[in-house]
């Protein structure tokens, strides 16, 4: 768990932030006043459009293969899933959207659901949004970014599939997309599956979120 390597390259002595000790499946949210865990722990929800490798992101933040492959199961993908990690927080990994083909009559389904989700979360601290680094931030993305600004959400925002291209076009790509969503570079985390990627810096992120007040509170 230890990232040893990247710890010495980096010249960075810091001990491991986020070390995963005990992961707990604890169900589904279906419908806006479904079940849904009581609010014992924080929660750090995961957002972004369907396949910009939300899935894939958590199982590498958490160094799991398959633990959040339960959302991607046929019928479950309009779900909201809850994971307890350690006896510390619950990710929460809620439904891709504004998948192109179908995205009317599925805007109408992940919209509630969503939004009750946000709206409602006491114990909510923050949202990791992910982009697709090859991608321009669609209308649901930036319709997701205003409301998630309109609650005072505190958000991080993770670009996706960084190896997909070179070094040069990721930095030119982080720059266009942190400008057309009005943010400061530094707010956006490069992220890849594939190479490692940005994997401390987010669980880093993510634990720093954890470690400040609620901002319901406030
Ligand atoms: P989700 O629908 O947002 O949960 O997306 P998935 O995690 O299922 O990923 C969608 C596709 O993108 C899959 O084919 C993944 O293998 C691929 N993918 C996800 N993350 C990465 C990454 O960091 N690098 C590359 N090259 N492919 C990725």
């Amino acid at each position: 768990m230890l990232d040893r390597d990247r710890s010495q390259r980096d010249g960075d002595t810091e001990p491991p932030t986020l070390v995963i000790r005990e992961l707990e499946y604890l169900g589904p949210m279906a419908t806006p006043k479904g079940w849904r865990p009581t609010h014992a722990y924080p929660e750090i929800a995961f957002a972004g459009r369907s396949n910009v490798g939300k899935s894939t992101l958590i199982n590498k933040l958490v160094q799991r293969k398959k633990l959040a492959r339960v959302s991607n199961t046929p019928g479950r993908t309009r779900e909201i899933h809850f994971f307890r990690v350690n006896q510390d927080f619950v990710l929460v990994d809620l439904p891709g959207y504004g998948y192109a083909r179908i995205a009317k009559e599925r805007r109408a389904e992940w919209k509630p659901l969503i939004e009750s989700f946000l709206r409602d979360s006491a114990g909510l601290r923050g949202i990791v949004m992910l982009l697709d680094v090859r991608r321009d931030p669609s209308a649901d993305d930036e319709h997701m970014l205003e409301f998630l600004a309109e609650l005072g959400l505190p958000v991080i925002v993770a670009v996706t599939k960084v190896d997909k291209l070179a070094r040069s076009e990721v930095a030119q790509r982080v720059t266009a997309i942190a400008k057309s969503l009005g943010l400061d570079e530094e707010q956006v985390i490069a992220f890849s599956a594939v190479s490692g990627t940005g994997r401390k810096e987010l669980a880093e992120a993510v634990m720093s979120l954890l470690a400040q007040p609620s901002w319901r509170s406030s």
